[in-house]
This record gives C-alpha cells, sequence and structure tokens, in this order.
C-alpha cells in the first residue's frame, strides 16, 4: 500500500472509470502515454474559459493573465527538476523535438569532424536517430555502450570508451523497452570527466524517478509532459545557463528577436531564443498543474509504491508457463516487457484488450535493444501511481489463461 490515498488518486483520473470491451478499463500503457487527472483537465478549460491570449506580445489584461500563466508553469517545472532559474527551460512539442533541438543547435555547433558521440544499446530512436543523422552530417562517431545480459548498460565498457574525442554522452534514464534505471548519476561523473556533456533522456523517468538537475549534474534534461499526466504537444528541454547563453536559436521568426531588420537580426536571450512562435501555452500550462498535482502526492512516495508494485508483478509474472521476462537489471521503474510461448505478442495485447486491459505490443521505437534479446516485439505492461494489485492480478490471470491454452488453439 503507498504513502497516499490510492483510492483518491484513482478518483483523480476519471478516465480510470472508462468501461472497456465490457470490463472496467485496466490502464497499463503508461509508458506510451499517461492518464490526465481532473486538476489538469480542469487547468485546462479553466485557461481557455478565463486567460486565453497570446502573450507577451499584446498589453491588455488577457495577454497578461496568459503570459503569467505560462512562465508560471515555467517556474514549475524549473522547481520540479530541481533548477536554478525558469530561465534555463524552453518549452517544445515533446521529447523527439527536444532531442532535435539540442542536436541541431549544440550538436552542429560543438560536434566535428572525427568527434564522437555516446548513446547506450537502451535508447529509444528518438535518441538514436538525431544523433546518427548529425554524425553522418559532420563526419562524426556514433558509438553505443553495450548492455549485459539483464539490460544494464555496462559501465566498464563505457568508461574504455571515452576519450578525448567524445564530445557528447546521451542516454536514457529509464529504457522505455526493459524498465532498466541506468546509473545516470555515475555516467554523468564519468562523462563529465573525459571532459563530455551530456544529454539524459528522461521521457521515462520524469513521472516515477526524481530528477535535481543541479544536483545531478546533466548539460540537458528533456521530457515529454504526457507522459507525466499532462497533455500532449508540450515537453521540456532543459540546459545548464552557460550552455543555453552561447548556443545559435533553432527556428526564427517571431518571439524569439529583440530586433529586425533585413540585414539582420538580434536575438533574445534564452529560454526566449528557443521558442519562435506562438507556442503550445494551455499545454505548457496543463504541465505545469500535472507537476503541481505530482508535488501534491510527493515523487518519492510513488516511487517507493510503483517499486513495490513492479516487484508483486514481477513475481507473479514469472510463475505464468511459458513466458519470458525481457529485462531483469536490479534497478527498474514501471516496465514489464515479456514474451510469450506459442504467442504472437500482438495476439497477447488483443486478448488482454478484449479484458478491457490496455498493454503495448510492439517494438515500442526501441528496435536495437529488443534485438539485442532476438526479438522484433515484446508485450509490454507498464506501471504509473494509479495502478494497483487488484489490476496486476487481473492481467497475470488473463495471461495464465492464455497459457494454459496454448496446447488448445494449435
Ligand atoms: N525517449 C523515450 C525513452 C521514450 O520512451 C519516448 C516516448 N516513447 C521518447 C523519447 C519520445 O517521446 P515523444 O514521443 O513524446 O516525443
Amino acid at each position: 500500500t503507498p504513502a497516499y490515498d490510492l483510492g483518491a488518486v484513482r478518483r483523480d483520473f476519471p478516465i480510470l472509470a472508462e468501461r472497456v470491451n465490457g470490463r472496467q478499463l485496466v490502464w497499463l500503457d503508461n509508458a506510451a502515454t499517461t492518464q490526465k487527472p481532473q486538476a489538469v483537465i480542469d487547468r485546462l478549460a479553466y485557461f481557455y474559459a478565463h486567460e486565453n491570449s497570446n502573450i507577451h506580445r499584446a498589453a491588455h489584461e488577457l495577454a497578461a493573465r496568459a503570459t503569467d500563466a505560462y512562465e508560471g508553469a515555467r517556474s514549475t517545472v524549473a522547481r520540479f527538476i530541481g533548477a536554478a532559474s525558469a530561465d534555463s527551460v524552453i518549452f517544445v512539442r515533446g521529447a523527439t523535438e527536444a532531442v532535435n533541438l539540442v542536436a541541431q543547435t549544440w550538436g552542429r555547433q560543438h560536434i566535428g569532424t572525427d568527434d564522437e558521440i555516446v548513446i547506450s544499446h537502451l535508447e529509444h530512436h528518438a535518441n538514436i536517430v538525431p544523433w546518427q543523422q548529425l554524425a553522418a552530417e559532420k563526419g562524426a562517431k556514433l558509438r553505443v555502450i553495450p548492455v549485459d545480459d539483464d539490460g544494464q548498460i555496462r559501465l566498464d565498457e563505457f568508461g574504455r570508451m571515452l576519450n578525448d574525442r567524445t564530445k557528447l554522452v546521451a542516454v536514457t534514464h529509464v529504457s522505455n523497452a526493459l524498465g532498466t534505471v541506468v546509473p545516470i548519476d555515475q555516467v554523468i561523473a564519468m562523462a563529465h570527466r573525459a571532459g563530455a556533456r551530456v544529454l539524459i533522456d528522461g521521457a521515462q523517468s520524469v513521472a516515477h524517478k526524481r530528477i535535481d538537475v543541479q544536483a545531478q549534474d546533466p548539460d540537458f534534461f528533456v521530457f515529454s509532459g504526457h507522459k507525466v499526466f499532462a497533455p500532449t504537444g508540450i515537453g521540456v528541454v532543459y540546459a545548464k545557463p552557460e550552455v543555453l547563453e552561447s548556443m545559435p536559436p533553432w527556428q526564427f521568426g517571431g518571439n524569439m528577436i529583440e530586433d529586425v531588420s533585413f540585414d539582420r537580426s538580434v536575438f533574445q536571450q534564452p529560454p526566449a531564443r528557443f521558442e519562435a512562435g506562438t507556442g503550445n501555452i494551455a499545454d505548457a500550462v496543463g504541465l505545469g498543474a500535472a507537476l503541481e498535482y505530482l508535488e501534491s502526492i510527493g515523487l518519492e512516495s510513488i516511487d517507493r509504491y510503483e517499486h513495490d508494485l513492479l516487484g508483486y508483478a514481477t513475481q507473479a509474472m514469472r510463475a505464468v508457463p511459458g513466458l519470458r521476462l525481457i529485462g531483469t537489471a536490479a534497478e527498474k521503474a514501471s516496465v514489464l516487457s515479456f514474451v510469450l510461448e506459442g504467442y504472437r505478442t500482438e495476439e497477447v495485447g488483443s486478448a488482454l484488450n478484449r479484458e478491457g486491459i490496455a498493454v503495448r505490443s510492439g517494438h515500442h521505437c526501441a528496435q536495437p535493444i529488443l534485438r539485442r534479446f532476438g526479438l522484433e516485439s515484446t508485450v509490454r505492461p507498464s506501471l504509473a501511481l494509479y495502478n494497483t494489485c487488484d489490476e496486476v492480478d487481473l492481467l497475470v490471470a488473463a495471461l495464465h489463461r492464455l497459457a494454459a491454452n496454448v496446447g488448445r488453439r494449435r
């Protein structure tokens, strides 16, 4: 049992009362996206009913309200991730856009011929392809930290990889395909000792693990709002002030300039320099509300409860005949990836769906790590703060039924 009122938390999420295929919904697809609490839904409605305006440019009451709401959300993000200043927080569309922004501004500026970018075998395509493309453009080298058979990165191999050509280390905090919690504190310290910058992909960790960007010291930290109970279409790039200061703009246009003539433009200071055009104002405000909601519960309590729930689920699933868990690192968060003997992964997904249980089956946009385990696809239930032991029991009972029927259906 969690240190918070689980029943009350569940009631905060109206969609959890939804019925699907005649059953009460069991939402176990949190790694793909999370559900939204009423506080976030209400905040969006309030914004459009009482505050909606473009920001910064106009001098009237609603512009002031919208600007306050948007900048308030930026401050909330800064507090949530432990940033010293809201000026280090750039709003983008999501983690994908965040990595692309860093690759195309800081990356283009700092990565040259024969330089090396280090990623891990665990990465989501969003933290592979932008670096691969940048490396191709610059004649730089993309190097990959291998993982062991449990799905944890090999720190010894990583240590041997670092050298004076290593310019950037870009790794995920939590693997979306296996649930591995990467020891980012060690990765960051080792990379910094070699003189490299570090980007942490927090897309999969931000709803589960506390991040403190000042104490843990990544140069960049990126995440998507929709994976932390906020709307889609909003995400964050955090970067250290000294890094942002000299980073060139990405997109050009309104909002990001100080002064424009036909000959030249003077750009704004960060974060405005990186937010060309009208941003996703309402959803940024929604993100602020989601993080405040999480703060009201406490991320440490959530982490502890989810850790126990994941342990409970892992043990129960191990008892299902023919079920092979993929990703058995000592430290994991939220994600349980598996294959079931005699079934294609999509068959397991559809069978669970018929019982109202939502999981993902597929390659989870992380093909290299699945292929490391000889697979193209897994079934992936993923937990969040509102999931219960009863829901895990429903999942496991359904899997036992499938396992028992495997002979009969042939
Ligand atoms: N990184 C990781 C680890 C992810 O799990 C995801 C989303 N599945 C992303 C990056 C990309 O996030 P988005 O699709 O929201 O841009």
